[in-house]
């Protein structure tokens, strides 16, 4: 069973509380709440995905982007660093 909650909301701004007030503290207005049922943002899956763009990923579906890599001309630190020195990176 899904627990509905109930928001009041000013019908002039749109300010929400979750007491009724007689006096809008945003715009002013009086008398201007009326309760609304509430649900919260993250309640429903589909709801909470389309919060967070960001999903998991599988690890072999990462994408490696390759960084340009700096050649310091000495061969063996170039080696070791994998290529040479990432741009940005402190080694
Ligand atoms: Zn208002």
């Amino acid at each position: 069973m899904v627990k509905t909650k109930t928001i009041f909301t000013c019908q002039n701004c749109g300010y929400q509380s979750p007491k009724w007030l007689g006096k809008c503290p945003d715009c002013n207005s009086w008398n201007s709440f009326v309760e609304e049922d509430y649900t919260a943002p993250c309640a429903k899956s589909k709801e909470r995905k389309a919060l967070y763009k960001d999903e998991p990923v599988l690890l072999k579906d990462v994408e490696i982007k390759e960084a340009g890599r700096l050649k310091t001309g000495l061969g063996e630190l170039d080696r070791v660093l994998g290529g040479g020195i990432v741009a940005g990176s402190v080694v």
